[in-house]
């Protein structure tokens, strides 16, 4: 192939850094400092592919407790499909390099990064990480993939998240991401994707797994989604991947806690239920006040609490409601399957 002077694409321009095609270059950029006036840098890379494309921004631990996403990046940046890349990756394995290193999904001043952006530059830490990671990484991006999980002692059963009848190009790279739940999810103000999407930016959040933990089965569909969405945006070629399937699902809502006490849960996530199945039990350590958890409708738990210690009114089960409940199971089936046999 020929890489002349004439059909050569230029070069990527990032935080004061040049990348000529074909280069790949990781680099450190320079958003924040700890209480000791140490630097504690961004770390970013980038694959700056031979032909054209477009600027995919992968991005993990915008939440610092959220580290899924950090193996998903690391692996995502091993992997031999990325040979020949058309276009730019842009993989971000930790945004939230303070709350990180601290086991926090909150900035040490206790705000939620998530809801900072577009942040100010001459604000408080939240909003000045936001803007400098705003202005040297986001607004370099053409689309982009935020990848979460659950909160602390919560898992989510991999899910995309996008708000749905607001762009095309959004729900194809959702619906090529293969997760097998597609949930519809509003904007929170001052998040990551609410600021692409306002800026048109196609752009989804991948959740799944907990926080503080290494899901196996939660980091393989993330790996797997991403190429799919990459082999869709034709930046890698088509073929030897897999497609899989995915159901939108209407909404969710957690199930809470009936009262204050110890849970036991007699469902596991991606289990279909039915309306009155019990889902848990709450009883008192003694087990002499018990009261049942009823699933209040048809759906798929897309998330669950691990802690078993629960006070009243606390989210315990994520029921998703879906217009074609059988769809849905035959998709959650389908990923557990593919996933046992290691195609995932
Ligand atoms: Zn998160």
């Amino acid at each position: 192939m020929s890489t002349g002077p004439h059909t050569s694409r230029p070069d990527f321009e990032i935080a004061g850094h040049r990348i000529s095609p074909g280069q790949r270059l990781s680099l450190d950029v320079p958003i924040v400092r700890l209480y000791t006036h140490a630097p504690l840098p961004i770390p970013v890379e980038v694959i700056h592919g031979r032909r054209p494309g477009p600027v995919l921004l992968v991005c993990g631990a915008l939440h610092g407790d959220e580290i899924n996403g950090v193996e998903i990046v690391r692996r995502l940046l091993h992997s031999s499909r990325l040979d020949g890349l058309s276009g730019t990756l842009v993989a971000v394995p930790i945004v939230n390099v303070l709350g990180f290193v601290q086991h926090s999904r909150y900035l040490p001043d206790r705000r939620d990064l998530n809801r900072c952006f577009p942040g100010r530059e001459d604000g408080s830490l939240g909003a000045r990480v936001a803007a400098l990671f705003r202005r040297e990484v986001v607004d370099r991006a053409s689309h982009i993939i935020d990848l979460h999980t659950g909160a602390l002692h919560r898992s989510n059963l991999p899910q995309v998240r996008l708000q749905l009848g607001v762009d095309d190009a959004s729900r194809q790279m959702a619906e090529a991401f293969g997760a097998p739940v597609i949930l519809n999810a509003p904007l929170r103000e001052g998040s990551l994707r609410a600021y692409a999407q306002g800026r048109g930016i196609p752009v989804l959040t991948f959740e799944a797994g907990e926080a503080l933990r290494f899901d196996e089965w939660a980091i393989s569909a993330g790996v797997r989604g991403i190429l799919r969405v990459m082999r869709k945006l034709k930046m890698i070629p088509a073929g030897r991947g897999r497609s899989a399937a995915s159901e939108v699902a209407l909404g969710a809502s957690w199930v809470r806690a009936p009262q204050d006490g110890i849970l036991r849960p007699r469902i596991r996530l991606g289990a279909r239920v039915s309306p009155g199945q019990i889902l848990g039990l709450v009883a008192s350590p003694i087990g002499d006040v018990q009261a049942e958890v009823p699933a209040p409708g048809d759906g798929i738990v897309i998330g669950i609490n691990n802690l078993p210690l629960v006070n009243r009114g606390e989210a315990l089960f994520n029921i998703a409601r879906f217009k074609e409940l059988d769809d849905a199971e035959s998709a959650v089936d389908e990923y557990q399957e593919a996933l046992e046999l290691g195609l995932r």
